[in-house]
């Protein structure tokens, strides 16, 4: 992949990427926020790009996505985990499936534990970890199927088995961060390094009490539906 941009929510913090190879103009875009349709549409048009996937690391609580409103003004596929219960998505993917586009490969891992449904997608030296490593931080896990013991196992087994120079690119930040490694994150992570235990992280992510997210009974029924409300 040779394009790559970070595209930034300020209302819900959340991170979009666009991704495109500059020799098939082809692009990518993981996690588009529907508020901000027309920056990513004009984005796309101005790199003169053709969007032939939008990917979803999960269904969100927090922001409505604009994958079908995506998919009805430029014919490009939609993709979600098939545990997602985006039953709306053009097509559903697994753990170790990949995805070509241009002369991008996109491997999907499969991350559950912040919900049920949650990939990562790795792509070349950098993954998208959506809301399950997050920069010093992980996903909670307390609604939509979150398990705390789930979550530790995919940071462990599938995102810190990565290489240690693999950026990390999460879809939210809270601190002004916009991008980490996983050497970093398995000595600096807050919540899960790498040599927490299971039980220290599963007391940790109960102990949390967050309020829900402020979105949550609308975002979510939209986004098992690609986004359209009602
Ligand atoms: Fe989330």
């Amino acid at each position: 992949m040779d394009i790559f941009r970070q595209l930034f929510d300020s209302e819900s913090h959340t991170y979009t990427y666009l991704l495109a190879d500059s020799l098939s103009r082809q692009a990518v875009l993981i996690d588009p926020v529907l508020e901000l349709l027309d920056r990513d549409l004009t984005l796309i048009q101005q790199l003169d790009l053709v969007l032939s996937y939008v990917l979803e690391t999960h269904a969100h609580a927090d922001h409505v996505t604009s994958a079908g409103e995506l998919r009805s003004r430029t014919n490009a596929v939609t993709v979600a985990s098939s545990a997602s219960g985006v039953s709306c998505a053009d097509q559903k993917v697994v753990d170790q499936q990949t995805l070509h586009v241009g002369n991008i490969n996109i491997l999907v891992l499969s991350t559950p534990g912040h919900t049920n449904g949650c990939v990562s997608y790795y792509v070349g030296n950098r993954v998208f970890t959506g809301d399950a490593l997050c920069i010093r931080s992980a996903g909670r896990t307390d609604f939509q199927g979150g398990s705390p013991s789930v979550l530790y196992h995919s940071i462990r087994e599938k995102l810190y088995r990565l290489p240690d120079e693999t950026l990390v690119y999460p879809a939210h930040d809270y601190q002004g961060m916009t991008v980490s490694t996983i050497g970093e994150e398995k000595r600096f992570n807050r919540r899960i390094n790498a040599t927490t235990t299971e039980s220290e992280f599963v007391n940790l992510m109960n102990s949390l009490n967050l309020p829900e997210p402020k979105k949550i009974m609308t975002a979510l029924p939209a986004n098992l539906n690609c986004g359209k409300v009602g």
